[in-house]
């Protein structure tokens, strides 16, 4: 296997979704281990107060542990709640802990309230930097599936977007919504963010209704769209279950093998 190239600069990305369900946790958790495996260096924020991504990743995220809604609320350091995944090397997870369901109002009222995970991000860089830690090079962000701040601060922080599509009947609904979303920040928070990559996820090649759902968010976002699909796997869903990604749970099955592929694919870009 070639060794895949490390971006020139870390890559910062929310994965975002205003849907529920679609597989925004289950990408975020996947290509991170999936990059990591592959040689990168990998941190993944986990934004979403459900906690999941903490959850698949290994990561204790019980309501004393030191989180994201630390770094956010109280401006305490990201390398203070930074912790390694007890089974990838070479991945980082800043936890999310059910506090931060609160942390949406309670940033109403503070200085910065959209830049604070960028700033935090930003200053963790230096202090990598500064203890002679390698640069990172992917930074992925789990998402909650509405737009409020806690989802504004991601994307203020990253440069790219990746979407989750789910292949069913309604994939494309409410997509508009969030693109106009997008939009709204591009022109008044982050003018450099772009949707660089969509990755169809829960594919059931047996029936032609996934087929078509591919076909029509190909045709509209030719550039974006991954060529590697996501197939709907049994091993997939289990894997958070033993607190794993599907790469470390099942290496060889076809789940963990359309990750690694589609996140070659994703660094080839
Ligand atoms: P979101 O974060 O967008 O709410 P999740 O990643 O939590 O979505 O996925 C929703 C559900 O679908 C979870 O139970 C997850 O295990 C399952 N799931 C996600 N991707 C797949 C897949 N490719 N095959 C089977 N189940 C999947
Ligand atoms: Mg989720």
């Amino acid at each position: 296997q070639r060794p895949l190239a490390r971006p020139k600069q870390t890559r910062y990305m929310t994965v975002s979704n205003q849907k529920g369900g679609v597989g925004k946790t289950t990408t975020t958790v996947n290509m991170a281990a999936a990059l990591a495996k592959s040689g990168f260096q990998v941190m993944v924020i986990d934004i979403d107060p459900q906690g999941n991504a903490s959850t698949a990743l290994g990561i204790d995220h019980h309501s004393d542990v030191p989180s994201v809604y630390d770094v956010l609320i109280n401006d305490r350091p990201m390398a203070e709640v930074v912790a390694p995944c007890p089974d990838v090397e070479n991945l980082m997870v800043a936890p999310a802990t059910i506090d931060l369901a609160g942390a949406e109002i309670e940033l109403v009222a503070l200085v910065a309230r959209e830049q604070r995970l960028h700033r935090a991000l930003g200053e963790y860089e230096k202090h990598r930097a500064a203890q002679g830690q390698p640069r990172l090079d992917y930074v992925l962000i789990d998402c909650p599936p509405s737009l409020g701040l806690l989802t504004v601060n991601a994307f203020v922080a990253a440069r790219e977007v990746l979407i989750p599509i789910q292949c069913e009947y309604y994939a494309l609904e409410g997509l508009s919504q969030l693109l106009k979303n997008i939009q709204m920040i591009q022109k008044h928070l982050n003018s450099d963010l772009v949707v660089s990559t969509i990755l169809l996820t829960m594919y059931d090649g047996r029936t032609n209704l996934a087929a078509q759902v591919a076909d029509e968010v190909r045709a509209h976002f030719p550039q974006e769209v991954l060529a590697s699909v996501i197939p709907r796997s049994v091993r997939i869903s289990e894997a958070p279950s033993y607190q794993q990604s599907v790469i470390t749970y099942d290496p060889t099955s076809t789940g963990a093998l359309a990750y690694l592929e589609a996140a070659a694919e994703m660094s080839s870009r």
